[in-house]
């Protein structure tokens, strides 16, 4: 299966999604389309949800009661979320999540069968220090710790150096790392994830990256938030 999912962010408002699903006409049956949406408008989404997938960017690693301001797997299989977001490198780096928590949201998401878009990525300093391989094996290795092989799960590789800075990596190593990924997941669950690429994916790049072997789709965020560029991206599915 190949993806193309889109990540708001904290942006968007109701006028602007209305507009935006006013906006989407024809989705491609072959690839799995998605945006993840802020909670908030989650339940304002259901005009949306019946042209594309909708999701969350975050769930709680924990299960229910006194966690003021989180929201559960739970919540999201009781409410209908197609997918959820875990470990987005601006949740590691301005929320303090670790390996062992994204491998706890993990697991709160596999309880309920939804599907989880497990990212990651390594920083500029890591990139060039040569540490790419060495970050990402441990990310996915924790992140993995105790998650069945039949679980629903996608990877998407993010470099943080190229998220919203308008930087890409280059279209071979984006392939060459997609298929290291792929051969560390298939070590962990013995069988292989789809690895998606996110990081300044636009309508004019998007073709020479989603159509390396070994990458599986994009994980997009600004460019997302419009319809038209986000249909536009789609279009580039060779
Ligand atoms: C993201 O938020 O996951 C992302 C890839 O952002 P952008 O496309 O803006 O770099």
């Amino acid at each position: 299966m190949r993806y193309l999912l889109g990540n708001w962010k904290m942006n968007m408002s109701l006028t602007k999604i209305s507009e935006y699903t006013a906006n989407i006409k024809k989705i491609n049956p072959d690839v799995f389309v998605g945006v993840a949406v802020p909670s908030v408008y989650y339940g304002y989404c259901y005009k949306l949800k019946t042209k594309m997938a909708v999701g969350l960017q975050n769930v709680s690693e924990y299960t229910a009661g006194a966690y003021t301001g989180e929201i559960s797997a739970q919540m999201l299989a009781d409410t209908q979320a197609d997918f959820c977001l875990v470990g987005h490198s601006e949740r590691r780096q301005y929320f303090g999540e670790t390996d062992e928590i994204v491998n706890l949201k993990l697991k709160q998401l596999a309880t309920q069968s939804i599907l989880a878009v497990l990212c990651v990525g390594e920083t500029l300093q890591e990139y060039e220090s040569d540490k790419t391989k060495e970050v990402l094996e441990r990310q996915i290795k924790i992140a993995l710790q105790g998650i069945t092989p039949q679980t629903d799960l996608v990877i998407a590789y993010e470099p943080v150096w190229a998220i919203g800075t308008g930087k890409t990596a280059k279209p071979e190593e984006i392939s060459e790392i997609c298929g290291f990924i792929k051969n560390i997941t298939k070590e962990i669950l013995g069988r292989e994830v789809s690895v998606l690429y996110g990081g300044s994916v636009k309508s004019t790049n998007s073709q020479s990256i989603i159509n390396q072997p070994n990458v599986d789709g994009a994980l997009v965020g600004g460019a997302s938030q419009d319809a038209q560029s986000f249909i536009q991206i789609l279009k580039s599915f060779l």
